[in-house]
């Protein structure tokens, strides 16, 4: 019943150009004890939003260095999704918990993928609420288990936190984006890891302005006028309709400035076509802002050369995980302005790799200042390109996957460092493999 996921293929030495040679060959190091282990992702869905963007990337590197890994897909109806939406905005603190009825639905729809996952699996990764309660249902079809989460539980709903913790609790790993995220009572072992986003991909890969400017221009925009994109799904906490609020702020200074919402639709978001109505009620007929999504042909080619075009790339969120699209304009050296939640800040330094706002009138302002300063955004735009290289690359998001298997999998790395071998910038494999920004000083270590 779980529905595994065709993976086109992709080879960790076509990265090296970008990554170094030194660290490839430290990936590969680390991959040849692990070679022909069984591990298998399990997530809700395989199209729209974070998950299914990393585990593309991740899941087939994997394959190159030699792992024997499959990602599978939950069996869910309707009203599972329904309750795991809910859950899933509960615990971004959202004030509604789900009734006791979702919460048996979520169990059942849980135990049946629980009865149907195959077993025999070295490490199983779990990814996010929906699949989490599989652990306690058969632990024994894996040598080992990884709860990952991609979601904010920095200030979650303190029922829906305290309903899901039994579930969570025992797994021996999980891995969350920041430490501000970790719930308190987990029994396992805990890493504070950050994803990653591929530079090869066809959303990340270098496009031509020409080119990119020539796609935009298919869909309507003036390619000659300025623009803001925000790339994100039609979701309360992507906050487009503020998005729209700061463009028409700006379009009081600056009338020839262009607006593009782009968004897809997740097949595990049924909440996603109501929001993605009132964004267009919202933007009330305005001929310049563009509501674009993947049923408008929009796919990794057009959101690539979006971002790339724009003149300012927005993700004005309320919470946000970590945000992909934060490290997908920076590599693509775009100048950025975004909220100052979650996984922001953790990609941006204030008024160094791009801004971080508060409200529409803030996002506003500093767009109008990009826009009338290009050698700002210019500067902004090269200073995050540097940063996202160094942190938020796929071949070190895979780095500190293989460090976590070789611990859970009681390997010992050799060298005489242990399964903990430090990494180049002198994090350990249990912890933030990317230097803390400020605030975020003690990422790592076990939460008990
Ligand atoms: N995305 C896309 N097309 C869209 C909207 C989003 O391909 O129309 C991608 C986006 O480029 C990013 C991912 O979906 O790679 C969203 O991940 P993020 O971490 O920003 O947010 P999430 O959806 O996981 O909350």
């Amino acid at each position: 019943m779980l529905q595994p996921v065709t993976l086109g293929s992709k080879t960790l030495a076509d990265y090296t150009h970008i990554f170094g040679r030194d660290e490839i060959a430290e990936i590969r190091a680390l991959a040849e004890p692990l070679k022909g282990a069984r591990v298998v992702h399990v997530s809700a869905t395989a199209f729209g939003g974070g998950v299914a963007e990393i585990l593309y990337t991740l899941v087939p590197l994997m394959r190159d260095v030699g792992i024997d890994v499959e990602w599978q897909i939950i069996y869910g109806r309707e009203e599972f999704f329904f309750a795991t939406k809910l859950m899933h905005n509960a615990l971004q603190g959202a004030p509604e918990d789900l009734t006791a009825e979702q919460w048996a639905t979520w169990r059942e729809y849980n135990e049946m993928n629980a009865r149907e996952l195959p077993d025999g699996w070295d490490v199983a990764i779990i990814h996010d609420p929906q699949p989490a309660a599989m652990y306690g249902l058969v632990p024994e079809k894996a040598r080992s288990w990884l709860w990952r989460c991609h979601i904010d539980l920095s200030t979650p709903n303190a029922d829906t936190i305290g309903q899901l913790l039994p579930y969570i609790r025992d797994y021996p790993e999980t891995l969350f984006h920041m430490a501000q995220y970790v719930p308190d009572g987990l029994n396992g072992h805990v890493n504070v890891v950050p994803p990653a986003i591929d530079p090869l991909a066809p959303k990340n890969m270098a496009l031509s302005p020409d080119d990119a400017a020539y796609v935009c221009g298919q869909f309507g925009i003036d390619v000659d006028r300025p623009l803001l994109v925000q790339v994100s799904r039609f979701d309360p906490w992507k906050d487009p309709l503020g998005v729209i609020d700061a463009y028409k702020l700006v379009k009081e200074e600056r009338p020839d400035v262009q607006l593009a919402l782009v968004g897809s639709m997740a097949s595990d978001d049924p909440e996603g076509w109501d929001y993605y109505n009132a964004t267009v009620a919202h933007a009330d007929g305005d001929p310049d802002i563009f509501i674009l999504n993947n049923f408008n042909n929009v796919g990794s080619i057009e959101v690539n050369a979006f971002q790339s075009h724009a003149d300012v790339v927005i993700q004005k969120s309320i919470r946000e995980g970590f945000g992909l699209t934060v490290s997908e304009a920076l590599w693509k050296s775009k100048p950025f302005v975004g909220g100052d939640v979650g996984g922001i800040p953790l990609q941006v330094e204030q008024g160094v790799t791009g801004y971080l706002v508060r409200s529409p009138e803030q996002c506003a302002a500093r767009c109008a200042d990009i826009i009338a300063d290009p050698a700002l955004g210019k500067a902004l735009g090269r200073r995050g390109k540097a940063h996202v290289r160094k942190h938020f690359l796929t071949p070190r998001y895979l780095r500190d996957y293989l460090k976590i298997f070789h611990e859970v999998l009681g390997i010992n790395s050799g060298g005489g460092t242990g399964a903990a071998a430090a990494s180049p910038d002198g994090a350990t494999a249990r912890g933030a493999a990317v230097a803390p920004p400020p605030g975020a000083a003690s990422a790592q270590g076990d939460a008990a």
